[in-house]
């Protein structure tokens, strides 16, 4: 019976070969349930993951590999359980990234996209679509995340943007959507408003430019006086409405009702009064620019002051900008100030920090301009979304955050949130179904692409050529990947049974860009979709998602955030290249627990390589055990694996103890998924593993796989049996963290004749209800204890590495019962010649002593008496400081009084077994010879 595993682990070679089964065969494709068509599936409940959809323009960085790790183990692991899976991918179509990414092609091959036109531009973005877009999803691909493939979404796609498209027509018909003028968040590069979430601010040392402006008589001539305004962007005093003051400043109470003359433009301006003026900041008088400056809008629409806009689109002064118009607002900044210094109006220059702003994606300095957008009327949406995360009357939440700090972050943010800009200025992206009448100025807003005005029925129309912020429509996808809004009698079953989606994994940075966009969207459109039995939707089943885990980042080793311009960025396609998939998994695993960033090292990656090393090595002593053991006609029935294995009471000690810690394992590790610690769970099944499955047990039921003629066929069978159980199903237990080695040696186990397709369509193994095998858990210790005593004393003593030796035990009348009965153990692992039970330790030999025993190895040299004199007076020491701190607490009523009794009980055990430890090292060293 060949099992087929080659003799060294190689994870590329396997990676490669079952990630691509895994998509060829449709493994992961979930349906809902059908009632006509008999289902294949699961019937357990459902458990749906949306993907943060990535960046159609992305390429895959640590962060997403840390995400998608976190994602894929809870998706396995559900799957495993017998949910009814489904985790859906795609796209965004990422408006800004990847219109700035094909504008620089097109510039690279000396076009432009004006040259092109719209529709041409649009076609060429298709085309880098098609050709380049989504690489992030192919690396997922060939990193073995379980999603559901045939349910790949792009954010454009046709009956997405349907869903777009119905979602802003209803808002419109609902008043919640308006044009206005506005300040936005200007970028002069990438020519759109972008949101205020997309501004990265940092600090640049710059200038207070300190200007006077001359004070009019009555007849508009220049008084002689003058007020002082100073600005850091002296360019915009070109748009300059007004200059406003405090209306009880005692410095200014002689100029209410005054004109001002606005240098350089020659403009008559009001000073008007107003109480937002700090009288504390500066001269207390401030320049009005209600178009370039969002506090200054708010003040001149109070004082109903007009909006002069000098500034285009590319950031150059334009008609309005008189003398200076044409020129590009830096080269205009220093042409102000050098005319105003020439007409000896610039009354001073001050250093000034700034806290600048910058397009996010492109860096640029972002200017406040004016400009007419679309928004949403946020606060109705809004309302649903904080009345989702605030516990109800009876206390219960309809989305939970994880970890739950995060709660109030959110609902902070969303109870001081503004309207929502949605408009940008760019081609790609879905464009706004709105269209303007030349002949009314009204607007018509329709399902349908109109002809005629719906107002007027003029055909002088045309399509606003503003398209959609890109979060409008990836705030909708867990509604639209499901149908919405085509949600009929007939065309509902995945609505029905997907959503709302059970779990949504992400990262803080998109908290309120998306998640928060989802909640608003999610619960205002879904709780127009009536539940499958015609009742009305409440609001705890229109929400988009159950649960929100927030991961954690990924820093680098000296916890730094990883960033190129630091150069510490670690490339996660390298790096499994380096170690395979499953090592880096696994070490993304053991280190995530929420809210604890991961400073990533390469040294615990080559750890976890060692630990697939490990596992491969034993599953081919296993598979070479389980050929000779054909050889004599000693077989494994494949009917007996797959479950959870149990042993009789009866069964040789370390059948009974591995069992009891596989399935004491198995417990920890689901109640440890359960509460999203992942750390948690990969390392106790690290510990099993590599622990007690290959240290231990395996060493031990070598002693048991006799196959001479003359051996016990039934033990060796049992043996055999208990072995290749529990490898299966630790197997199965390490599969969701490591599902390629634990797919390749699946298969090689059942010998190219599996059960199923792939081990990921298994159960995932369950504690056993009864309880643990406690007995052979605590004879197990204590027999190992006694080895590794051995082990150290046989060291400590300088016995050779070959040598056997006999030892002396004393212990109580029921442990030597074990540890006969299983003396075997203790001979072979410890290398023991003869084991003796004593009722003392002979005087003058070495020993360790444990509360349950006392152990001697006899060996011919002589002890070094003053060595062991000095190790035993050091125990002393360390016993004595041991006790005094016991008691000292024990002595403590207040301690008493709080601590828990466990903890109480717990410290007086350990107190009566460190002086059990204590007299038996004073009578070690007084049974020494004197010298
Ligand atoms: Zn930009
Ligand atoms: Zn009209």
């Amino acid at each position: 019976m060949p099992h087929d595993l080659p003799k060294s682990y190689d994870p590329t070679a396997i990676e490669d070969h079952w990630a691509e089964y895994w998509v060829s065969e449709k493994l992961f494709a979930q349906s809902a349930p059908s009632t006509t068509v008999p289902d294949q599936s699961p019937g357990g409940e459902a458990f749906t993951i949306l993907l943060p959809p990535p960046n159609v323009t992305g390429n895959l960085h640590m962060g997403h590999m840390f995400e998608h790790a976190e994602s894929d183990i809870l998706i396995r692991w559900r799957r495993m359980r017998g949910d009814r899976v489904l985790w859906v991918p795609g796209t965004d179509h990422a408006g800004i990234a990847t219109q700035m990414l094909v504008e620089r092609a097109i510039v690279a091959e000396g076009k432009t996209r004006e040259g092109m036109g719209r529709e041409g531009f649009v076609e060429r973005v298709w085309e880098w679509r098609r050709h380049y877009g989504g690489a992030i999803l192919g690396q997922m691909r060939r990193l073995g995340a379980s999603v559901d493939w045939q349910r790949e979404y792009f954010t454009m796609d046709e009956h997405l943007s349907a869903a777009v498209r119905e979602a802003f027509v209803r808002l419109h018909e609902q008043g919640l959507i308006y044009r206005g003028a506005y300040i936005v968040n200007w970028c002069p590069r990438c020519q759109t408003a972008i949101s205020d979430l997309e501004v990265v601010y940092d600090e640049h040392k710059g200038h207070l430019w300190e200007i006077r402006y001359s004070v009019l008589d009555g007849l508009g001539r220049d008084s002689g006086e003058s007020i002082t305004v100073a600005t850091t962007r002296p360019e915009t005093m070109l748009g300059d409405v007004a200059v406003a003051i405090h209306p009880e400043d005692e410095r200014y109470l002689h100029l209410h009702g005054k004109k001002l003359r606005l240098p350089l433009m020659d403009r008559e301006i009001p000073i008007v009064l107003d109480e937002w003026v700090s009288r504390e900041f500066g001269t207390g008088a401030v320049k009005v620019t209600p178009a370039h400056d969002p506090n200054d809008f708010a003040l001149g629409e109070r004082h109903h002051l007009p909006s002069i806009n000098v500034m285009d689109a590319t950031g150059h002064i334009n008609a309005e900008g008189g003398a200076y118009a044409g020129l590009d607002r830096y080269q205009a900044r220093k042409k102000i100030v050098a005319d105003l210094e020439e007409q000896g109006l610039l009354a001073g220059i001050k250093d000034h920090t700034n806290n600048m702003g910058h397009c996010d994606r492109c860096k640029t300095v972002v200017e406040p301009r004016l400009s007419t957008q679309w928004f949403v009327k946020i606060q109705p949406l809004a309302d649903k979304a904080i009345a989702a995360v605030k516990p109800d009357a009876a206390g219960n939440k309809a989305i939970r955050i994880v970890p739950e700090q995060y709660e109030k972050v959110y609902l902070e943010w969303m109870g001081n949130i503004h309207d929502w800009c949605i408009s940008r200025q760019l081609w790609w992206g879905h464009r706004i179904p709105a269209w303007h009448c030349a002949a009314c100025h009204k607007i018509t807003v329709p399902r349908f692409n109109p002809t005629v005005c719906a107002h007027c029925g003029s055909d002088k129309i045309t399509q606003e050529t503003d398209v959609l912020d890109t979060w409008f429509s990836s705030g909708l996808l867990p509604v639209s990947v499901f149908g919405w809004p085509h949600i009929t009698a007939e065309n509902r079953a995945d609505f029905d049974a997907f959503y709302p989606t059970s779990l949504l994994v992400t990262g803080f940075d998109i908290l309120f860009f998306w998640v928060a966009r989802m909640i608003m969207l999610g619960c205002w459109f879904a709780g127009d979709v009536p539940m499958p039995d015609g009742r009305s939707r409440a609001l705890s089943d229109s929400v988009p998602f159950r649960k929100v885990y927030i991961h954690a980042l990924v820093r680098d080793a000296n916890r730094e955030k990883m960033s190129k311009t630091k150069g510490n960025v670690v490339d996660p396609i390298e790096i499994v290249k380096q170690f395979g998939t499953d090592a880096v998994r696994f070490t993304l695993a053991s280190m995530a627990s929420p809210g604890t960033d991961i400073a990533f090292n390469v040294a615990r990656t080559e750890g976890y390589r060692a630990f697939a090393n490990k596992i491969w090595n034993a599953a081919r002593f296993l598979f070479m055990n389980v050929d000779r053991a054909a050889e004599v006609g000693i077989t494994v029935d494949p009917s007996a694996l797959g479950g959870m294995p149990t042993v009789g009471k009866d069964a040789p000690l370390e059948a009974r103890w591995i069992v009891a810690e596989l399935h004491a394992t198995a417990g920890k590790v689901n109640q440890s998924l359960e509460n999203y610690r992942y750390d948690d769970a990969a390392n106790t099944i690290y510990q099993f593993f590599w622990g007690s499955f290959c240290d231990w047990y395996l060493e031990i039921v070598k002693l048991r796989l006799d196959f001479a003629e003359t051996a016990d066929t039934a033990q060796t069978q049992a043996a055999l049996t208990t072995l290749v159980q529990v490898f299966e199903a630790a197997l199965r237990l390490l599969s969701p963290f490591m599902p390629f080695i634990t797919e390749e040696i699946w298969h090689a186990l059942y010998d190219g004749k599996p059960p199923a397709k792939s081990i990921a369509l298994t159960r995932y193994p369950q504690a056993a209800e009864t309880a643990v095998d406690a007995a052979a858990l605590e004879e197990m210790s204590l027999v190992q204890g006694l080895i590794v005593e051995v082990r150290g004393l046989r060291k400590e003593i300088g016995v050779e590495e070959k040598a056997s030796t006999p030892i002396e035990v004393r212990m109580d009348a029921a442990a030597q019962a074990v540890v006969d009965r299983d003396r075997v153990m203790v001979e072979r692992l410890a290398k023991v010649s003869e084991l003796r039970f004593v009722n003392g330790i002979a005087d003058g030999l070495s020993r360790h002593s444990t509360p349950s025993f006392d152990v001697a190895v006899l060996y011919e040299r002589t002890v070094d008496v003053a060595a062991e004199r000095e190790r035993l007076t050091k125990d002393i020491a360390k016993y004595e400081k041991g006790l005094a701190a016991a008691e000292r607490q024990l002595g403590n009523e207040g301690f008493l009084a709080k601590a828990p009794a466990s903890v109480v009980e717990g410290l007086k055990k350990q107190e009566a077994e460190t002086r059990l430890l204590l007299e038996k090292a004073q009578a070690a060293l007084a049974a020494l010879p004197q010298k």
